[in-house]
């Protein structure tokens, strides 16, 4: 077996503010791997606030590599080698999976829903994300996503006016059923509780991480009294945080970047239906590869968030098609 490792990095067409800060694009590690003739390409997304870095997805996967040398047929075999190697590093595992995954779909000569055992309907709507920006930016992004159902609008500001403001303005030009990600910038439950009312007077129907993660109590309160269901994002990574939250939250939004890849997110989907979580399957800022990947396990979702190729302005891998507001996986 042969590998490649290629840093990349991908675009923003416009750059994209939430509560973190503002950013021009993403930096991505893509590799290929290629064995018995057939090549196969994962990718780490890697956000600049989580730890994991382009020198560390490298790192891990020649170590890797190194030890295991070349690639087991045994798909179950493999990826337990691959968890088991070290602890964290869930970006640079992604990117194993995902062209692990790859490889052995093409071998089989089968799309990978299908070599899961999954289905590619019915499918859930996706999102359309439209960040925190000014103004005058929402006509034309609300333009752009014509074809899409459901929106999904980052507020958190730290400014609950301006992010009234956010909702009022786009408001004026469209009513379609919006999904609010507040990614931890509301800090008081108070005011939270106030704001989450007033969203659900507008047709918002869920909440994404309303609170920072530390805030558990906070969470549970909150949980007590929203009228509108919450989802879990940061307060959430792998399978082992599932149970935990489950008094916290109406349901999770698993991305192959924190969880470790498809093995995990789809053992993740098992443990929130068993609790009777609604799941979003979710995403960074990622090229088709990534997305295409996480879109494998849309029938299990009630929700999708992978409209990052709708977003971004370089994208490598044409593969992504939306056809009304969906992610098509082919037959
Ligand atoms: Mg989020």
């Amino acid at each position: 077996m042969q590998y490649t490792v290629k840093d990349f990095f991908l675009e923003f067409k416009t750059p994209f503010a939430i509560a973190h800060g503002t950013r021009t694009g993403t930096d991505i590690v893509l590799l290929t791997i290629t064995h018995d003739g057939i090549s196969a390409t994962g990718e780490a997304s890697l956000p600049p606030y989580l730890p994991e870095t382009k020198e560390s997805v490298r790192r891990f996967i020649d170590d890797f590599f190194q030890v295991h040398t070349n690639l087991s047929e045994d798909i179950p075999s493999s990826i337990n080698t691959l968890h088991s190697f070290a602890a964290g590093h869930t970006a640079a595992k992604a990117c194993m999976e995902i062209a692990f995954w790859n490889w052995h779909a093409a071998k089989a000569k089968m799309p990978l829903w299908k070599l899961l055992g999954l289905n590619n309907q019915p499918l859930p709507d996706c999102t359309y994300t439209l960040g925190m920006g000014s103004e005058e930016e929402i006509p034309s992004k609300i333009s752009d996503s014509r074809e899409f159902k459901i929106l999904k609008v980052k507020l958190g500001s730290g400014d609950m006016e301006y992010d009234k403001q956010m909702i009022s303005t786009i408001r004026k030009y469209t009513g379609k059923p919006i999904c609010v990600d507040a990614n931890q910038g509301w800090t008081q439950k108070e005011d939270a509780l106030n704001m989450i009312s007033w969203l659900s007077e507008r047709n918002v129907k869920l909440i994404e991480q309303p609170l920072p993660k530390s805030a558990v109590a906070d969470q549970k309160w909150l949980f007590e009294r929203s009228p509108l269901p919450l989802f879990a994002d940061e307060s959430v990574q792998g399978p082992e945080d599932v149970d935990n939250i489950s008094k916290m939250f109406h349901g999770i939004n698993i991305k192959l970047m924190k969880c470790g890849g498809i093995s995990k997110a789809l053992e993740m989907i098992k443990l929130v239906r068993k609790l009777k979580l609604q799941v979003m399957i979710g995403s960074m800022s990622e090229t088709g590869c990534a997305i295409m990947a996480a879109a494998q396990l849309s029938s299990l979702a009630d929700l999708v968030d992978l409209d990052g190729p709708m977003l971004t302005k370089n994208n490598p891998f044409d593969v992504v098609k939306y056809v009304e507001g969906k992610v098509m996986l082919k037959d």
